[in-house]
């Protein structure tokens, strides 16, 4: 049985999708073979952007991917959106089934699945919404964990950009990250084909990931990537696959050499100190933002002064250079500081009395 704990990186790897059986067979087989791969996937029912694109070859792909897993021996995966998936993907012995992320938006579809989930002893993986909504991912989480599935994990694809970007899918790692804290220790891995949408950045992404202590990998890889019939420009080679992760450096979670957790120590507790300096500092300024909100009121002057606005972002990502911050750093600070000026004088302009 599979457990998603089993192993630190877990990789999993596989074509994106089941096309025929030959296809199947051929990456499956040649994946084994490079001795780095845990657990095989291949998406059997492919949720399309357009009408008229490949959908996956359904329960006859299923037959095949079942064909390989007694074959090649390694543990299967894939895809589910619907109640109807997870009873045949179970039939076929599948051993790990994920959740898309067009699928995690619909909290009907979640349900659904979970419905069908309900006293089964199989592992899920749930991958991010679509879109930047935390709680709809965690949310979930939840509907799957009520159910009593126990072995459940995430992973991190990255959410949509409209227009074009670096990534197919932007990253915004913090969120990753918010969600690792809000689970406690359950397990997250990296999805770095569908962050990139191309091979080029896999490493960078990848890496990126390790080192951020994530559990580990699902990698798309095709026998032929550029004859794939979906995602032809984001998968690999089996080979190209093992030299990717033989690239990685994963760090280990933690060490416990005196001399490297005295240092940590001293660091952090520096970290403490300016953190309460900071909040200090930022206070003080608050301070100062109220005085001037009372005389705009006492001489009935708007809160919003652009210009002024304007002047502070432009002195301040100057500065930035010289202090070795980025602008957009500095911008982001400076724009939530303020946002709270604006509502304290806000709630100054309009106190009664
Ligand atoms: C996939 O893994 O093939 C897939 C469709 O991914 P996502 O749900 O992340 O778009
Ligand atoms: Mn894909």
């Amino acid at each position: 049985m599979v457990s998603l704990k089993s192993k630190k990186p877990l990789i999993i790897s596989g074509p994106c999708s089941a096309e025929t059986p030959e296809q199947l067979m051929s990456t499956c087989d040649e994946l084994a073979q490079t001795g780095v791969v845990d657990i095989l996937r291949a998406g059997i029912w492919k949720p399309r952007t357009r009408p008229g694109t490949f959908e996956g070859n359904g329960e006859e792909g299923l037959k095949w991917f079942a064909d390989v897993k007694s074959k090649v021996n390694l543990p299967i995966a894939t895809e589910v959106a619907t109640s109807k998936h997870v009873e045949l993907a179970l039939k076929y012995g599948v051993d790990l089934l994920w959740i898309g992320a067009r699928t995690t938006v619909n909290p009907f579809s979640v349900q659904d699945i979970a419905d069908a989930l309900r006293g089964v002893d199989v592992p899920v993986l749930i991958k991010n919404p679509m879109h930047p909504d935390i709680d709809l991912w965690q949310g979930a989480v939840q509907r799957i964990e009520a159910v009593g599935i126990k072995d459940i994990g995430l992973i991190h694809r990255g959410f949509s950009v409209y227009g074009s970007s670096q990534y197919r899918n932007n990253p915004q790692w913090h969120i990753a990250i918010e969600m690792r804290r809000r689970m406690g220790d359950m397990p997250m891995i990296c999805d770095p084909s569908h962050i990139c949408g191309n091979r080029e950045f896999l490493l960078e992404i990848s890496q990126k990931s390790a080192d951020m202590n994530f559990d580990g990998l699902i990698v798309e890889s095709h026998i032929s990537p550029s004859d794939a019939w979906s995602d032809a420009s984001q998968q690999l080679t089996p080979e190209d696959l093992k030299a990717l992760l033989k690239s990685i450096i994963w760090r280990k979670q933690n060490d416990n050499s005196p001399k490297y957790l005295q240092a940590l120590e001293t660091l952090r507790s520096q970290i403490d100190g300016i953190d309460s300096e900071l909040l200090e500092i930022i206070s003080k300024r608050m301070s100062v933002a109220s005085k001037i909100g009372e005389i705009k009121k006492d001489n009935n002057v708007a809160i919003l002064q652009t210009g002024r606005w304007s002047e502070i972002l432009d002195k301040m990502s100057k500065q930035a250079e010289k202090h070795n911050l980025s602008a957009e750093l500095v911008t982001k600070i400076l724009d939530a500081i303020h946002v709270e000026s604006i509502n304290i004088q806000n709630n100054i302009m309009n106190k009664k009395g």
